[in-house]
């Protein structure tokens, strides 16, 4: 690189730097700050029992679910094992951070549970029957989606002053039903509860303990994607033109001799050829590496350039050093969640004789943490609280 070319690069770098650092300082302040949430953190949860929910009636005088699990009840199966998994460490974390108990139900309808009529009042008997939230804050959250019924709910806990309603129908209009629409019902409720706990604490799951700085671009990229995937096409196309030309850039540039002083000149790929040796023609065939042959044409001075290709498969091999080590794997055991599993990779090299076998462990799958152990709500009560939708 010529002091020319650092200069260039280095104002590029200063640029781009101070610009994310400005974005995300200023989008960071800009999202701070608590909520005027009912109340403090909880230390500890309060002592309740849960009152048995599958024995009290529903407002039509049918009866009401029970809960398997505080975070995410998916009667309806409209969540994959993964989805389901993501949301309950969301709730979890809302927990850890804040003590807000919110949970996730879905039913097929309402009129599996004999209940006919509007769902508000089916959803207010439902949290007071769990006894979602603190019950001396009265600060939990109920999401409840009726998949045939096309109507969902966020029904509120009793410690809500009433602008929350407001809030929670934004976060309905905006983060449940776009996807609801399109009965892609998972990807709604993930963005949807994602989009509750922003308004409810100003931080996205992920971000509670970050500085602004990352709550900044973490609020930035959650609202690009919520523009729509053809943002990342619009931001990402003069990106990459951009990178892909300064590479070429670079590596075409003129560049004088070292010894001399003249310009020098890139030979062709075939005059290349002549001046590698054969571990060197080997990568270019096998395309892992790349090479540039630069002459000066007035001294014997001659620059061998080389550009490794990122995307090859080959590696390097410990004996040769060129480019051309293949690896193949074979599993000998899966592993599950309770036990590891074991895979054989077998290493050879196109350019020497070098070959070598070795067995590794496969990680267990991990299972999604069991979260805070809570297994019952904290006994709070909605006094009606929320907002609805339907699509
Ligand atoms: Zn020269
Ligand atoms: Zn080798």
């Amino acid at each position: 690189m010529t002091r020319h070319d650092l200069k260039i690069a280095g104002l590029i770098a200063v640029v781009v730097v101070a610009l994310g650092l400005a974005l995300g300082y200023g989008a960071g302040m800009l999202v701070a700050g608590k909520r005027d949430l009912p109340g403090a953190p909880a230390q500890g949860q309060a002592e309740f029992a849960a009152p048995q929910a599958g024995t009290l009636p529903n407002p039509s005088g049918g009866s009401l679910p029970g809960y398997n699990d505080v975070y995410v009840n998916d009667y309806a199966e409209l969540l994959d094992t993964g989805a389901e998994a993501r949301i309950r460490d969301n709730l979890i974390e809302l927990y850890d951070h804040t003590g807000i108990e919110m949970t996730v139900l879905t039913i097929s309808d309402l009129s599996g549970y004999r209940h006919d009529g509007p769902i508000e009042p089916f959803a207010t008997a439902l949290f007071n029957a769990w006894g979602i939230g603190n019950a001396a804050r009265n600060d939990g959250i109920l999401v409840l989606v009726a998949r045939n019924d096309r109507r969902m709910r966020i029904e509120i806990g009793a410690g809500y002053d009433p602008s929350w309603d407001a809030r929670m129908q934004r976060v309905i209009d905006a983060g449940f039903l776009p996807d609801f629409r399109n009965d892609a019902y998972q990807a709604g409720i993930e963005t949807g509860v994602r989009e509750t706990i922003f308004e409810l604490t100003g931080h996205y799951p992920g971000t509670f303990d970050a500085g602004t700085f990352a709550r900044g671009w973490s609020w930035i990229f959650w609202r690009l994607t919520a523009l729509g995937d053809w943002i990342w096409g619009l931001i990402a196309v003069p990106l990459a033109s951009f990178g892909l030309w300064l590479r070429r850039y670079l590596r075409n540039r003129p560049r004088p001799c070292p010894d001399c002083g003249t310009m020098m000149i890139r030979l062709g790929e075939e005059a290349d050829d002549a001046h590698l040796d054969g571990g060197q023609t080997l990568e270019e065939f096998l395309k892992s590496v790349d090479y540039d042959v630069w002459a000066c044409p007035s001294c014997e001075h001659m620059d061998i350039l080389r550009y490794r290709n990122w995307f090859s498969g080959y590696g390097a091999c410990p004996k040769c050093g060129y480019r051309a080590l293949t690896t193949t794997t074979k599993i000998l055991r899966s592993a599950t969640t309770s036990r590891t599993g074991l895979k054989r990779l077998t290493y050879d090299c196109k350019n020497c004789s070098y070959h070598d076998t070795e067995q590794r462990v496969i990680p267990k799958v991990s299972k999604s943490s069991s979260g805070s152990g809570r297994s019952s709500f904290g006994g709070g009560s909605s006094s009606g609280g929320g907002a609805s939708g339907s699509w």
